[in-house]
C-alpha cells in the first residue's frame, strides 16, 4: 500500500499504442508511446487508468524499474531478473519475465497497486 502521492500520471504526455520490444520496431514503439523501453500502453477499461509494459533494458530509467520490478520466477521455478515491467499511471511497478505475462499483469493492475484497487472500488460502487 503507499501513500505517497506522485506529482504526475506515470504515463502523462504518453500515447496509447502496442507493438513490438525489441530491434529497431521496438524502439519505434517506444518512440510512438514517448517513453524509453515501452512496448504497450492502454487504457484499463472501467477504471481509466493507463498500464503500459516496459522492457527494462531498453529503459532510461533501467536501475530503478530493476529493483522495483524485482525477481520472479522462471519456467523451471528459479528467481530471475525481472525483464517486462508492467507499470500504471500511479507509479507501481510489478514484473514479469516475458512480453506475454507483463501483458497479463497490465490487466489485473487492481491486484498489484492499491490506488489502482480503489479506482475499481469507486467504479464498481456507481
Ligand atoms: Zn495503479
Amino acid at each position: 500500500m503507499t501513500k505517497k502521492k506522485e506529482a504526475d500520471p506515470f504515463w502523462a504526455g504518453a500515447t496509447i499504442t502496442t507493438g513490438a520490444h525489441l530491434g529497431k520496431d521496438g524502439v519505434k514503439t517506444a518512440k510512438t508511446i514517448g517513453r524509453s523501453g515501452a512496448w504497450t500502453l492502454k487504457s484499463r477499461r472501467r477504471v481509466g487508468v493507463r498500464v503500459g509494459c516496459i522492457f527494462i533494458d531498453k529503459s532510461d530509467n533501467r536501475e530503478e524499474l530493476q529493483r522495483k520490478a524485482g525477481r520472479v520466477p522462471s519456467k523451471s521455478g528459479m528467481m530471475v531478473a525481472a525483464s517486462h515491467a508492467a507499470v500504471c499511471d500511479h507509479h507501481s511497478v510489478k514484473g514479469a519475465r516475458s512480453r506475454k505475462l507483463a501483458i497479463a499483469q497490465t490487466k489485473k493492475s487492481d491486484e498489484w497497486c492499491a490506488l489502482c484497487d480503489a479506482e475499481l472500488t469507486k467504479m464498481a460502487s456507481v
